[in-house]
């Protein structure tokens, strides 16, 4: 008999991006929906733990001369005016807030003598506004968050499991397929609800140092259950390799 497992929110991936849209559904919905977190790794050994660099925000504005706007400018700049620059506007709006936020959740940003968040230069900034927790920026962002994603109810983290596939009716979703890695038991997964957080592809080149977990799954399963996939001529190689 396969098992059958029923949630409102599923969430494919744990890195980053999965932990704070499991934190942001578990606070906003205050313990009506059911989420589970699927992970082909153990949540802390997600791709993420090894960002070091830290994350471009506009903290002081008064201080240093810095805009929303400039920070905007030198984005999309330095994507050789090739961004979706309503996507640039939204991150750029969002950066400052989700730094205070992350913050207060505990990460330990380093600081100046005066215990202010301290910002650094990055490549192609005018002005520095890297902000980063020494050189584990992803470890402690990712301890943080995993951390405080614990602290919900209903919040089911379900290590080590492999999703296969997406269950789709006519469009909608419904659930997804997965293996147990453990047991190596096939289960179906209901939900009403899913959000794709599976990480970069970086493993499908022969040079990179993303995890040997980053193999593009994500983008696989969406595109096997028809949803269009953007700008897949644009993998990150960060740093160089
Ligand atoms: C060396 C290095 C340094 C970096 N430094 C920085 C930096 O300083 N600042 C910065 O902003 N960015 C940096 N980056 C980029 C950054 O690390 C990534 O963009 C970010 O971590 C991606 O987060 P994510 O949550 O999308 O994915 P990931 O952290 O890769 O997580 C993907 C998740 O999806 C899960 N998953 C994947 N496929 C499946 C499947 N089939 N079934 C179930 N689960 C699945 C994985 O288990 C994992 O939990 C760096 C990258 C590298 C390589």
């Amino acid at each position: 008999m396969v098992e059958v497992l029923k949630y409102d929110l599923v969430i494919i991936g744990s890195g980053l991006a999965g932990l704070r849209a499991a934190f942001e559904a578990a606070r906003v919905s205050q313990g009506k929906i059911r989420i589970a977190v699927l992970s082909k790794v153990h949540a802390m050994r997600s791709h993420s733990v090894s960002a070091e660099g830290g994350a471009s925000a506009v903290l002081y504005p008064k201080e240093t001369g810095d805009s929303l706007d400039l920070h905007a400018y030198d984005t999309v700049k330095g994507s050789d005016f090739l961004a979706d620059q309503d996507a640039v506007e939204l991150l750029v709006q969002e950066a400052p807030k989700e730094i205070i936020f992350m913050d207060h959740l505990g990460v330990p940003w380093s600081r100046d003598e005066k215990g202010r968040i301290l910002q650094r230069p990055f490549g192609g900034m005018s002005i520095p506004r890297t902000t980063f927790a020494q050189d584990k920026s992803g470890f402690f962002l990712m301890s943080t968050l995993y951390d405080n994603v614990l602290r919900f109810d209903n919040v089911e983290m379900l290590h080590e499991h492999f999703v296969t596939s997406l269950l789709m009716d006519h469009g909608v979703f419904k659930g997804v397929t997965a293996i147990d890695l453990r047991t190596g038991e096939f289960k179906v997964i209901l939900a009403k609800a899913g959000i794709i957080a599976t990480g970069g592809n970086g493993r499908v080149y022969k040079f990179t140092t993303m995890a040997w977990s980053s193999t593009g799954d994500g983008y696989s399963l969406a595109y096997r259950a028809g949803i269009p996939l953007k700008d897949m001529e644009f993998p990150q190689f960060h740093p160089t390799a």
